[in-house]
Parts: C-alpha cells; structure tokens; sequence
C-alpha cells in the first residue's frame, strides 16, 4: 500500500483482537508503530513479538516499535501516551482509535456508572486521543490521518448495549465533524465499523459453536471477519490509496448493515 512505509502510528488497545492485526499490518507495510496497552507491558508483548516477526519477514529495516503504557478515559494518561509516541517514533503520523470495551445489562437496569464507563473510554477516549494527536499534526503541518474502530452498531441499535450503541453513534459524528473541521490542513478522519469479528471481546460465542452458528444464520457471508481483515481496511484508510477519502465509515462486516431480514423480499407482494 502506498504512503505507510516509515509512518508513525500510535494503535490505542494495541494488545489484543482488532487493535494487535492494525499493528502488524502497519508493520508489515514498514510502518513504525506504538502499541498502547492498559495495564502491563506484558500484556503487549504478543503484539510485539508478531511485529518483529513481520519486521524481519518482510525485511524492513529500521522499522521501530514502542510500547506505550495508557487508559484511554483519562485525559493525563492519553497525554503522555501521544508524548511518549512522539518521543520514541519521532512523530505521529496516524492515530487508530481502536481500544473499546463492552457492558452487557438490560437498558432499565443500568446503572450510571457502567453507562459512564463504557462512553468514557469508547467516545471519550476517542476524542482525547484525537484532540493530542491533532495538535501534534498541526505543530508539525502532518497531513494526519486519525481512523477510529467504530461498528456495525454505529448503525444497528443493539438492545441492552445501550452505552455501547451510544458510544458508537456518537463516534460517527466524532469522525465525521473532525474530518469537517480539518480537512483544509489536510488532516483525514475516517472510521471503519467491523461486523461480528473473532477476536477476545466475543469470547461469549467464539468458543460456543452453537451461539457461533447462530451468529453466522445472521450473517450474509455467513462467516464472522478476522482481525487481519480488520487491519487491511484500517491500513488501506492511512494510505495514500485513500488520499481523498474523509468523513466516512467503511462497514467491514460480510455485509451485516445489509438487512439482512430481506433476504427474501417479505412484502409488497
Ligand atoms: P479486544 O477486547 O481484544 O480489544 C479491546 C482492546 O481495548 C484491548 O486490548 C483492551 O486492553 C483495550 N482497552 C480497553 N479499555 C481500555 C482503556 N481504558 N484504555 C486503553 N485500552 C483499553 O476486542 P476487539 O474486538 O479487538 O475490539 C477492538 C475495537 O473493535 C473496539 O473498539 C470494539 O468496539 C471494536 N469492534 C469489535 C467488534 C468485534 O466483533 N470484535 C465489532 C465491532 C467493533
């Protein structure tokens, strides 16, 4: 893919699933890249040991990692991850907003604080992330690309995820007004909104074939995507392939925002 070789690209929740794929393929493309974990570095080690394993597979030189320590909902945290970014790369030149987290209960049950929480880190974090990497692309006149890991559930309202839907809905609009208001510096804001992908958030039906197939009756390509595949949309986005691309969310999902219930036509006949 063209323009990635030598960027600078920090992946929030970089440790695992949809985040670790994004980092290996930056990689992969000669990207340097800042793997952002929550709690302990081990937790970013995998990640690490495939980047250096694609590294030397595909022999790019000098292509550096760091690992950067970072709660995304919280603002002083976020500011040294992109500090210590900027410090070890040498720049930031592309910002994935990939660190999201789940709270299943029935909407009238609740409570404020597990509402809280999730927007905090799916919205909130999105958003502080975005702002520090955003005033770096500006101080360096970067054409910066920030690419945030929305969902299908940007779109599909997704009953008893209730701080989950929100969060994505209003990641729609986080990218789309950033990619608004920045666009004449060059700056690109763009999401991608994986379907149902194997990775550790789905652990409630990745490992029960029954709730699996169930899962698959729902959708058109009746298979979940990859992580990998994830990654390839994400790097497509930050490459000069999509150098007029703002604004958008891709859907990588086998076709899941499709209605799927219309399949067969079920009316007007
Ligand atoms: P995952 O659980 O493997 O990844 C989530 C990552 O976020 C983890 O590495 C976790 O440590 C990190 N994280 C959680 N809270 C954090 C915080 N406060 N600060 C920093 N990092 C934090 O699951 P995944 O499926 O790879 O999810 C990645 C993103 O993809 C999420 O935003 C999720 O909403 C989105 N997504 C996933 C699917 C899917 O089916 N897997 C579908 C649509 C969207």
């Amino acid at each position: 893919m063209q323009g990635l070789k030598g960027k600078n690209v920090l992946v929030t929740g970089g440790s695992s699933g949809i985040g670790q794929a994004i980092a290996v393929r930056f990689a992969e493309y000669g990207a340097n890249v800042a793997i952002n974990y929550l709690g302990r570095p081990e937790e970013a080690k995998g990640t690490e040991d495939q980047v250096h394993a694609c590294v030397e597979k595909v022999q790019q030189e000098g292509v550096r990692d760091a690992l950067v320590q970072g709660d995304v909902s919280r603002e002083d945290d976020v500011v040294k991850m992109v500090e210590q970014t900027v410090a070890d790369l040498g720049g930031i030149d592309v910002l994935i907003n990939n660190a999201g987290i789940q709270i299943s209960r029935p909407s009238h049950e609740l409570s404020s604080d597990d509402f809280e929480k999730v927007l905090a880190v799916n919205l909130r974090g999105a958003f502080l992330c975005a702002r520090e990497a955003i005033c770096r692309f500006l101080d360096a006149g970067t054409a910066g690309v920030v690419i945030n890991v929305s969902s299908v559930h940007q779109l599909i309202p997704k009953p008893s995820y209730l701080g989950y839907s929100v969060s994505k809905g209003g990641m729609q609009n986080l990218t789309r007004t950033l990619a608004l208001e920045y666009a004449g510096q060059g700056i690109r804001v763009n999401s991608i909104g994986p379907g149902a992908t194997t990775t550790p958030i789905n652990r409630s039906w990745v490992d029960d074939p029954e709730k699996k197939t169930m899962v698959e009756s729902h959708i058109p390509m009746a298979r979940p995507g990859t992580a990998d595949e994830m990654g390839g949309v994400a790097c497509f986005l930050a490459s000069d392939d999509a150098a007029y691309i703002t604004g958008q969310t891709i859907f990588v999902d086998g076709g899941l925002t499709l209605f799927a219930d219309f399949r067969e036509p079920w009316s007007s006949e």
